[in-house]
């Protein structure tokens, strides 16, 4: 017979390992707790059985609170299991026993493989599996996940459960005499109309009533309106009479015991330590410095700051080279193609544009580089844990501080994988305050806009300025979410679980391969949708053209200064080169200068330029002139072509150069840019509406209303941040 098993466990317990050492398949083993919310199924045999084995999401609990939470309890009520093998960390027990816990209170078929025993013998933790499997009255089988030490064990012990009865057999624990009367007269209550009662216990249905379950609540309401009114009559009474007396709410109660009944059964002989209790592990001790409450912040800032010098400092001489390759290329094409369509298509819309781009990679390779450095060493995870402190004052939570993280807040993430990274939160309103505001964080698609315009305007000191930038994202995001979380989203706080995993030394193998990963997206991202997003918007800056009449008035005009000159020329009967030279430059710099006006009337007259235009009277109170406008409304399909299509539109209105001009050059030297304008356009493309493949991940993460929201919201809120400054910048003359 086929045999269905689950696997569960809390984030980082070694899932995935023993996953894959049962299941032979391959898979990353990462560490962000529990990013993928899908669960991954493998077959293989054991003593001729054949077996399929899910993975299911990590969790420390098993409420409505977050999106894995309820995959994994959906999963083990509608699948139904044969067997569910518990993993957890022998090394770190009494919070993994919590999820332990309430498998037992569901009463499904537990074995509970004691994983890490290598770690906790390191340690000096010596654990008695045959007290615990006595205590807990389930199978514990000691197993090493990464070796394979004990998986057959472990099956043999899966295998012997399926052989006893099928029905499940949930465990009463005991919640204090107050609650337990209760409990009893709720379990009367759901028994006699058995409510919900093809998918849970009646005891296990009563505890999430009194611990105010949205998804239990609800089903409840819909299956059998009037008991389930009587029962939130029974548990709104119980909660008033808890705070009263108690001062807390019955999940606060509940949580409590069952961190006390785990606690007397590993006080019974299931944990010794053989060395000193307090004594202090080497990661320990790391951390007694680095997450000190004083010096582990400065500690911190030193660090990102040390990232950004190195960033800046070291990728500065390749920068330089991509750019004069990308020059030397426009150049080339310059002179080999025939004047016309193509020849402008080629070097405006692909070689600018993607160049642009491009040109950044080796500045994204070394941001990339030393966050890959920051989080396989495991400090990345101490800098969440620190930041909960402070993610607190603002209604969100230490866990929000990864996905803030990963879109950015290092400079250099994307907030799509951020915005997926929020499911790990488990109240729904933190949730959804983090998922609103990670895209305000620096994202790899904006770093070079940054970087750009920081080193046309503020070269003296890029790495501080970036830095400042940077931290400007945090406090704008953390403000917005504190809007956020005292307006449309109000809200108590959900309690901080976070595991610090031990410090590593990172591989130079591991460094390299997450580097080269987010790297190449890059630069695929560069040679797809911006290739193709830079064509059409170069595009719609070309067509339709300068009207027939506005050709022949430019054409005659430079005919004008040639007939001029000829004149002025032929007027002498002996002329000497030097004089003759000095003519032919001054008929050289009036023709360019007719030239560059063509150019420009045509770039204003086309789709783009129209459209920029007309935005121009409004825009102008934040310093924006029209060819802005075009870039800033092709960022909404990927920051990246912010940059590719100022490129554009100011590679067109330069004509007849001998060295064509780096973009940074040619917009310190604008009459339209300065210090307050690039300040005032940086900080409008730092928080306006996210890219357009964020806006959908926000709607499918939450719905379209939200997504929507977004996007107004942030565009209102960054143009009125960029006015302020643009006025109050121009008004002190910093410009
Ligand atoms: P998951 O989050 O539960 O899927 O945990 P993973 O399988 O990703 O494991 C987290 C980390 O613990 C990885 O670095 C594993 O290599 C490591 N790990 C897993 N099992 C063991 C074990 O038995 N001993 C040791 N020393 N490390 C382990
Ligand atoms: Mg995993």
């Amino acid at each position: 017979m086929h045999l269905l098993m689950a696997l569960a466990g809390n984030p980082n317990a070694g899932k995935t390992t023993l996953f894959n050492e049962l299941t032979g398949a391959r898979q990353h083993v990462g560490n962000y707790p529990g990013i993928t919310v899908d669960h991954k199924e493998g077959t293989f045999h054991h003593k001729n059985r054949k077996i399929t084995l899910t993975d299911l999401p990590g969790t420390y609990s098993m409420t409505a609170y977050s999106a894995e939470e309820l995959v994994t309890r959906d999963y083990l009520v509608n699948e139904r299991p044969q067997v569910v093998i518990n993993i957890v960390d022998a090394s770190n027990l009494e919070r993994n026993l919590y999820l332990s816990c309430q498998l037992l209170e569901l009463g499904v078929p537990l074995v509970i493989a004691l994983n890490m025993m290598d770690v906790a013998k390191d340690r000096g933790i010596e654990i008695k599996a045959e007290i615990l499997e006595k205590l807990l009255q389930v199978p514990v089988v000691p197993i090493i996940a990464r070796s394979g030490f004990g998986k057959d064990e472990l099956l043999d012990a899966c295998l012997r459960v399926t052989t006893k009865k099928t029905q499940w057999n949930p465990r009463d624990i005991s919640y204090g005499e107050d609650l337990d009367t209760i409990l009893t007269e709720l379990v009367a209550t759901i028994d006699e109309t058995s409510l919900l009662g093809e998918s849970y216990p009646a005891r296990y249905t009563a505890i999430k009533y009194l611990e105010n379950d949205d998804q239990i609540l609800e089903k409840g309401q819909k299956n059998d309106p009037a008991t389930a009114r009587i029962l939130e009559e029974i548990v709104t009474k119980t909660s008033d009479h808890t705070q009263k007396t108690l001062d807390v709410f019955p999940e606060a109660l509940i949580a409590d015991h069952r961190y006390g009944y785990i606690k007397s059964i590993l006080r019974q002989g299931v944990v010794t330590h053989k060395f000193d209790t307090d004594r202090l592990y080497t990661s320990d001790k790391i951390d007694k410095v680095l997450t000190n409450r004083l010096v582990g912040p400065a500690i911190m800032l030193l660090i990102l700051f040390g990232v950004y010098q190195f960033t800046f400092s070291w990728s500065e001489i390749p920068v330089a080279w991509l750019g004069n390759a990308f020059s030397w290329l426009g150049n080339m094409v310059e002179n080999t193609l025939p004047d016309g369509l193509l020849k402008s298509m080629i070097i405006s819309g692909v070689i600018d544009g993607v160049g642009g781009v491009l040109g950044f990679v080796p500045l994204i390779m070394f941001m990339f580089f030393s966050i890959a450095i920051l989080e396989d060493s495991g400090y990345l995870a101490r800098v969440a844990f620190m930041m909960d402190r402070i993610f607190r004052i603002f209604g969100l939570h230490g866990s929000s501080v990864m996905p803030f993280i990963v879109s950015g807040g290092i400079a250099g993430g994307c907030a799509v994988p951020g915005v997926m990274a929020t499911r790990t939160l488990r109240s729904p309103k933190e949730r959804m305050a983090t998922l609103l505001t990670v895209p305000f964080m620096n994202c790899g698609a904006k770093l070079p806009i940054l970087a750009l315009l920081i080193g046309a305007f503020f070269s003296d000191d890029k790495a501080m300025y970036m830095f400042l930038f940077t931290m400007l994202a945090w406090v704008v995001a953390l403000f917005a979410a504190k809007l956020l979380r005292s307006t449309v989203l109000r809200g108590a706080p959900t309690p901080f679980v976070m595991e610090l995993p031990p410090y590593r030394f990172p591989t130079l193998q591991g460094l390299l391969i997450h580097t080269w990963e987010r790297t190449y997206q890059y630069i695929k991202k560069a040679g797809t949708v911006i290739l193709g997003i830079s064509i059409l918007l170069w595009a719609l800056m070309t067509f339709p053209g300068l009207p027939e009449e506005k050709v022949a008035f430019f054409e005659q005009q430079r005919q004008e200064v040639m007939t001029a000159a000829t004149a002025e020329v032929a007027g002498e009967i002996e002329i000497g080169a030097a004089e003759l030279s000095e003519q032919a430059a001054t008929l050289s710099a009036q023709i360019s200068l007719i030239n560059n006006e063509e150019t420009e009337t045509a770039l204003q007259n086309s789709i783009a330029g129209k459209f920029g235009t007309s935005l121009e009277f409004f825009t102008k109170l934040a310093g924006f002139d029209w060819r802005t406008n075009i870039a800033l409304i092709g960022g909404f399909a990927a920051k990246e072509v912010i940059v590719s299509t100022l490129g554009t539109a100011y590679s067109m209105g330069e004509v007849d150069t001998e060295e064509s001009e780096s973009l940074g050059v040619r917009l310190k030297n604008d009459a339209n840019w300065n210090r307050v304008v690039a300040v005032a356009a940086l900080i409008f493309i730092m928080f306006y509406a996210p890219c357009f493949v964020t806006v959908v991940c926000i709607a499918k993460e939450s719905s379209w209303k939200w997504a929507i929201f977004s996007m107004t919201f942030n565009t209102i809120f960054a143009f009125g941040m960029a006015v302020a400054v643009y006025q109050v910048g121009m008004f002190l003359n910093l410009g």
